[in-house]
């Protein structure tokens, strides 16, 4: 297998910043793409991942997996794109594609365990695979997005995580004209969640815990915003909600946001705290409430979000940064304090 050098920036241990780092990944085989990257996104899974706080990081790591870019090259089997072509990749970049989700265009819930963008093993160097904290990635035809061009690119970048993730629980829950949808976490993918449940007809409340977001949360498409840390706020609103997405990093009690529910509701937990969520058997009994829960999006639903955010004009909130000041950006985005998603120039790596 031919393999090339790429300039990379990552972490070799979880208490250690990320710094410039040299990584090999594969040249294109016949079904693959090139990507120079122009700008990727930071998840707050970066974070998680680079401080091991899920356990089970891989070192040395690169994270990132909000990713846009232009095709450098294609290999010889190659049909959906071609060179010039604006491209993106998320959190995927292959899957076994033989089990029955597989099969059904649910490739993210793959029973074998697909291959996520980092972190994961590479299966043709049989090494862990690295992220969009770099200058180009090679990913398999399959598992490439095609991006809109009317979009403000670095804003789109966030699509391919926050907002294929929020995307795909509002439909699968079918949220729309007639929901009352309450967002929680009103961070990278929180906001987008607010876009898109706007953009899908649904009347949506937001819920946060920070006072600075009430009145950014009406310009992002809220029609009401509950402080969580108001008792009586909380209380105001019990029983009214058909649909809540929890997009909390972290601890939180979970059981006073399910009392927002109404008969028969359902909160869809994306948000990936490290500990373990105590629930109360009566948060659910009493209104027959389900607690449920989404991992990303397939494929096939990515797309159709990229091309329903090109279509409506959604894109993220973004502050654009450099990959040097990413150290800087970790620690803010632990306080909750970006508006609502740093995205790496990638341009900066080659400084
Ligand atoms: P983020 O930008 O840091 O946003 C998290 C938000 O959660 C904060 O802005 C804050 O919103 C709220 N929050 C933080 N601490 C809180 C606390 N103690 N109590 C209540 N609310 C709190 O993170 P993100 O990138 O959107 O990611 C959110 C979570 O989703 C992460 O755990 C990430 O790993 C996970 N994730 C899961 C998937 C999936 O497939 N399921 C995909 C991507 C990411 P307010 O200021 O509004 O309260
Ligand atoms: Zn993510
Ligand atoms: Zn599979």
């Amino acid at each position: 297998m031919n393999t090339q050098i790429v300039k990379a920036f990552g972490t070799e241990a979880p208490t250690e910043n990320l710094k410039p780092l040299n990584i090999e990944r594969r040249e294109v085989t016949a079904k693959d793409i090139e990507i120079e990257i122009l700008y990727c996104g930071v998840c707050h899974s970066d974070l998680h991942t680079a401080r091991n706080e899920w356990q089970g990081t891989i070192y040395p790591n690169v994270p990132g997996h909000e990713i846009v870019g232009r095709i450098s090259k294609i290999g010889s089997a190659v049909t959906k794109f071609k060179v010039g072509d604006l491209a993106g990749v998320g959190c995927m970049v292959d899957s076994c594609r033989d089990c029955e989700h597989c099969k059904s265009g649910n490739e993210q819930y793959c029973e074998n365990g697909n291959t996520l963008t980092y972190n994961s093993l590479e299966k043709h160097l049989n090494k862990q695979t690295f992220g969009g904290y770099s200058e180009r990635i090679v990913v398999d035809e399959d598992f490439v997005l095609r991006i809109p061009e009317n979009l403000d690119l670095a804003a789109t970048a966030p699509l391919l995580c926050a907002g294929i993730t929020t995307w795909s629980p509002l439909r699968h829950w079918n949220v729309g004209e007639g929901t009352k949808v309450g967002i929680v976490g009103i961070g990278g993918l929180g906001h987008m969640g607010v876009k898109l449940a706007k953009a899908m007809g649904a009347h949506v409340v937001v819920i946060t815990t920070s006072p600075s977001k009430v009145e950014d949360a009406m310009r992002l498409g809220a029609d009401e915003v509950v402080l969580s840390t108001d008792e009586e706020q909380m209380k105001a609103n019990a029983n009214t909600l058909h649909f809540i997405l929890d997009c909390v990093s972290a601890q939180h009690d979970i059981n006073s946001y399910l009392s927002l529910l109404k008969l028969d509701g359902t909160l869809a937990i994306v948000g990936a705290p490290e500990q373990p969520l105590p629930v109360s058997a009566f948060s659910l009994i009493l209104s027959r409430r389900s607690f449920a829960g989404s991992a990303i999006g397939s494929i096939a639903e990515t797309q159709e979000m990229l091309d329903f955010c090109g279509k409506h004009n959604i894109v993220s909130d973004i502050e654009l940064i450099k990959m040097q000041d990413i150290n800087t950006a970790y620690d803010r985005l632990l306080k909750g304090d970006v508006k609502y998603r740093f995205v790496i120039d990638m341009a900066s790596l080659k400084n």
